[in-house]
């Protein structure tokens, strides 16, 4: 076995952008998380992307730029975005990818310029491709090799659902096989179709700690860095919610920007950018939520999935849910 998790604190003097270029992409995944009726069509014209990024830029902080999509590969100009954040001081640019890197991404960028970061739900395709579409497995992987070949840092999101928990365990094996560093085990969101699809996609309390911990110690002790969702406190822990003690900034082609995902799904963005200014909106936003304090933790996650904290015969919750932002990582062994 390898080393214990670790809780990856908030960090003060750090920001953390993840910008949405675009709400297209190709592929239908069970668990689609885009909520186009909220945040539109629109593709950033590359123009207003860079403008946009100098904008959300924090001088003298470390800024972190996650670009995303849909899939953020099918915009034209992603490397050149890739560029500019580096010009403008961004410390680190890491691109989601579905895995189908179009574009030529791998040509027209340096390994040292972005990490790239894949998704894949499964060990082979007879797992991953049900829930992310036909022939997925082959195309992420093997552009997984390739990028790996010409020396990019590659990392895998694996999104833990009902359909895939059983097959968590092959996960490491194939990664090592595969040249990836980093492997990031997501829980099913509450957000976009994995919070109305009508097979149960979502896990029970039970389920995630019978399985997730021990997998991810496993995956550690086999060479990966392995990054998981705290979920559930422990009884020493204090609480601490993102939008109150961290600078996270979710940014959508519409100019929304919100400060938790787990609200993505409605109009509480706590800013907006007009005209290239990033403005604080009025009225009800998230932010009047991250300020309550409730026994159960996390504001939001009470709000949207309340049937999986459980009770005592008191009425106290028996565990309190962390934010959604907070993770463990455990060090490869
Ligand atoms: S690759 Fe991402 S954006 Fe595309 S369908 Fe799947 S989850 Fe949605
Ligand atoms: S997930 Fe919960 S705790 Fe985290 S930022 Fe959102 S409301 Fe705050």
């Amino acid at each position: 076995m390898s080393g214990r998790p670790r809780t990856i604190a908030f960090a003060p003097g750090e920001r953390n952008i993840f910008l949405h270029l675009l709400t297209a992409c190709n592929l239908a995944c069970h668990h689609c998380y885009i909520n186009r009726e909220q945040h539109g069509t629109a593709t950033l014209p590359i123009e207003q992307a860079e403008r946009w990024l100098a904008l959300l830029l924090a001088p003298g902080k470390a800024n972190n730029l996650v670009l995303l999509g849909g899939e953020p590969t099918l915009h034209p100009d992603l490397a050149r975005a890739v560029r500019t954040a580096r010009r403008l001081g961004y410390a680190s640019v890491t691109i989601d990818t579905n895995g189908y890197l179009f574009h030529n991404l791998l040509d027209r960028l340096a390994p040292d310029e972005a990490v790239l970061s894949f998704s894949l739900d499964g060990p082979d395709e007879k797992v991953n491709d049900p829930l992310r579409g036909e022939g997925v497995f082959t195309v992420c992987t093997a552009n997984i090799r390739q990028a790996v070949a010409l020396g990019f840092t590659v990392s895998v999101i694996y999104t833990v659902s009902r359909r895939n928990i059983d097959h968590l365990h092959r996960m490491a094996p194939l990664l090592v096989d595969l040249g990836v560093s980093r492997f990031f085990i997501q829980v099913i969101g509450l957000r976009g179709n994995a919070s109305t699809g009508g097979d149960a996609l979502q896990l029970t309390p039970e389920e995630w700690l019978a399985v997730v911990p021990t997998e991810a110690a496993r995956a550690a002790a086999q060479g990966l860095e392995v990054i998981y969702p705290k979920v559930f406190l422990d009884a020493d822990e204090p609480f601490q919610c993102a939008g109150k003690v961290a600078e996270n900034y979710f940014v959508f082609p519409n100019g929304r920007v919100y400060q938790c995902p787990l609200c993505e799904d409605y109009p509480i963005h706590s800013f907006s950018i007009k005209g290239d200014r990033l403005v604080e909106n009025p009225g009800l936003t998230e932010k009047r939520f991250f300020s309550l304090t409730i026994p159960e933790g996390c504001v939001m996650h009470k709000l949207l999935q309340a049937d999986n904290i459980p009770y005592d015969a008191h009425g106290q919750p028996e565990r309190r849910i962390s934010c959604c932002l907070l993770k463990n990582r455990i060090p490869p062994g």
